[in-house]
């Protein structure tokens, strides 16, 4: 904004609140949708984020409910959805486009299956083939 380069200070994902680094990527409700599709699929919605989260704090919670042969996946999904969701945060703000969560997610199991593909084994049992 101090630049010039957007117009507001507001969330692009929400426009509820002021855009900041944990309400991006932790607890804006576009954010959480993102979370919840992705879990949900694979039983583990208990740990979405709230509207109160703090990432750091968060994600260091909430890695130690997952079963110790998901955590490396999980660690790595939560850098995986942050670098998407910030990118989408990128295109909203300046390309003037925007994604769906839909979207989104569906952006997030093909880049997943693609690291699947290329060897990284920890994302297989939170990415199932199917859909
Ligand atoms: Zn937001």
């Amino acid at each position: 904004m101090r630049h010039g380069l957007q117009q507001s200070a507001d969330c692009v994902h929400c426009a509820q609140r002021t855009e900041a680094t944990d309400h991006l990527l932790a607890s804006c409700v576009f954010t959480r949708e993102i979370w919840h599709r992705l879990l949900a699929r694979v039983g583990f919605q208990h740990l979405c984020s709230s509207d109160e989260s703090v990432l750091l704090d968060w994600w260091q919670q909430e890695r130690m409910r997952v079963p110790e042969s998901f955590r490396r996946g999980f660690d790595s999904l939560v850098l995986l959805v942050s670098w998407e969701v910030w990118k989408e945060r990128n295109r909203r703000t300046f390309d003037s486009s925007c994604k769906t969560p839909t979207e989104l997610v569906s952006l997030i199991r093909h880049e997943a299956n693609d690291w699947i593909a290329a060897g990284f084994r920890s994302f297989a049992p939170l990415f199932t083939p199917a859909a």
